[in-house]
């Protein structure tokens, strides 16, 4: 695996394009959140797959799967970036996260877990997050046992696990995110198993559209505000998001939305994450993906726009 390109130079996050000796390619992101330094918060966000064969309807990075990344592959995206910033090895921040949601549903590559098990015997920190987005695809029970039992050993209270819904209805949600998903019911069984008192509670993520059903009744006959926060983000401008006719109900000049003050009257803690308007140019946000960007070879309003630079 080696670093073939890299987004240019900025102040807030950096994307790295790899391939592999089979030419594969991924793509890897740090990021910092200005006034934020990297010695108050560093995040790393990986790709676990080839492509990502669940393809919603909001993500460039999905479709054209090509196989899963080997441990190997995983722990290069981690050590090529913390070797550029702490040689030592010890990442010297208050705060260290590593976010398995670049590229690809994690719950398909068994090799997450793996690197899980190894990072507290290869890397030093102060407080490390790791956290994990997931659509909660059927057939992925043993990935989620496992991982249950590695949230139990290693990082009890500071495991963030995502389930991203994007919609309580269930055609909407099959249509936004198109393969066999976990029920809410199930969903909620394995989040309160997973939930520790006193640590983190378990989030699901709504990345709201004007069309989309978020109804607070439905989340509150099967998620407890005392386990799960509701996490509302953009939908991000991509390609795919403009050809699906996708346009985001959130946007950075609005911080008032009757969803959140109803949802927050209801019980559950609400993040509402509007995220950095550059970070869209620069190509770092969620489900966009600069490959798809220089495939298409045309501008898309308000996003990718920073170059990609060859290493
Ligand atoms: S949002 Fe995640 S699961 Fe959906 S296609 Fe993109 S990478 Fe895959």
């Amino acid at each position: 695996m080696k670093v073939i390109k890299k987004i240019e130079e900025n102040d807030l996050a950096h994307v790295f394009i790899a391939e592999n000796s089979e030419g594969k390619q991924v793509e890897f992101v740090e990021s910092i959140q200005p006034p934020l330094t990297i010695k108050d918060k560093w995040v790393l966000i990986l790709s676990t797959l080839f492509g990502c064969p669940v393809n919603c309807k909001f993500c460039d990075a999905g479709g054209k799967y090509n196989g899963k990344l080997s441990y190997d592959e995983l722990m290069f995206q981690i050590d090529y970036l913390i070797k550029q910033k702490f040689p030592d090895r010890n990442v010297d921040t208050n705060k260290f996260k590593i976010q398995f949601a670049r590229m690809g549903e994690p719950a398909f590559n068994h090799a997450v877990l793996e690197v899980l098990e190894a990072i507290p015997e290869i890397y030093t920190y102060k407080n490390f997050i790791p956290s994990l987005s997931t659509i909660a695809p059927v057939g992925t029970d043993d990935f989620f046992t496992q991982l249950l039992s590695i949230k139990k050993r290693l990082y009890k209270m500071n495991f963030q696990l995502q389930f991203s819904l994007h919609s309580t209805d269930n055609f909407q949600r099959d249509d936004l995110v198109p393969i066999k998903k976990w029920s809410f019911e199930k969903i909620s069984n394995y989040g309160n198993d997973f939930f520790d008192e006193g640590g983190r509670k378990i989030t699901l993520n709504f990345a709201l559209g004007k069309d989309s059903i978020l109804k607070t009744e439905t989340l509150l006959k099967y998620f407890d505000p005392a386990i799960f926060l509701i996490k509302i983000t953009p939908v991000n401008p991509t390609f795919k998001a403009q050809k699906n006719n996708i346009t985001s109900l959130i946007d950075s000049k609005n911080k008032n939305y009757p969803i959140v003050d109803e949802l927050k009257n209801a019980g559950y803690d609400v993040i509402l994450s509007i995220g950095e308007y550059e970070e869209n140019k620069i190509g770092s946000n969620c489900g966009q993906y600069l490959n798809t960007f220089r495939e298409e070879n045309k501008k898309l309003e308000n996003s990718y726009s920073y170059v990609v630079k060859n290493v």
